[in-house]
């Protein structure tokens, strides 16, 4: 798996936890999980299974912060 990195910046995300992954609890960094879109080309986890992870850091999500749709959790 790649090292840890955030997707805009490419920042090194550490791991919020002793003994995890940054790809499981980053530090200073929110994971995005995604796939499932009829409408990528690259990927549609009902037609190959494959989702994708990503993980953004707080200083570009506060940058990009106009870009974010904010859901409250059901
Ligand atoms: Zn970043």
């Amino acid at each position: 798996m790649e090292e840890p990195r955030c997707f805009r910046c490419d920042k090194k995300i550490e791991s919020a936890a002793t003994n995890e992954s940054p790809w499981e609890m980053a530090s200073g960094a929110v994971i995005m999980d995604g796939g499932g879109s009829f409408g990528s080309s690259l990927y549609d986890t009902l037609m190959d299974g494959i989702s994708i992870r990503i993980l953004v850091c707080d200083d570009c999500l506060t940058e990009c912060k106009n870009k974010v749709k904010e859901q409250m959790r059901p």
